[in-house]
């Protein structure tokens, strides 16, 4: 068995190149096979990932708080704690808090980095929905 104790987690800036707002990481994947990419992210109210696609698909579970998970196909949900999402493999997406809720979610995913779209989210897009 391997515990970690939150205090020895890491929660660091995921930085503004792919990102709008302030993003926290915190990497959960543990022991020898690392081919599930099991990672913490916390965003504080308004903040966004870029738009994207996952080469496997990803799973979002939200631990706390409030936010929206959007499609470029103009699907918009508005999630909370407990929900889960899933995006299959290659379907253009962004994630990210409410305007007034901070949201941590878990994201779990196989196959590789994010493919990074040019596109950040403007505000239009994510008052959308
Ligand atoms: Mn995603």
């Amino acid at each position: 068995m391997e515990h970690r104790p939150s205090q020895d987690i890491d929660w660091v800036s995921a930085g503004d190149e792919h990102f709008t707002g302030a993003v926290r990481f915190g990497a959960l994947s543990s022991g020898p096979d690392r081919s599930l990419n099991a990672l913490g992210v916390l965003f504080e109210p308004g903040a966004r990932t870029d738009w994207h696609t996952h080469p496997d698909g990803q799973v979002l579970y939200i631990v706390s708080g409030a936010g929206k998970v959007q499609t470029d196909a103009g699907e918009t949900v508005r999630v909370t704690a407990g929900d889960v999402v899933y995006s299959p493999a290659g379907e253009k997406h962004w994630h990210g808090a409410s305007e007034n809720s901070f949201m941590m979610h878990l994201s779990l995913t196989t196959g590789g980095a994010t493919e990074w779209l040019p596109d950040k989210v403007g505000d239009d897009d994510y008052r959308r929905g």
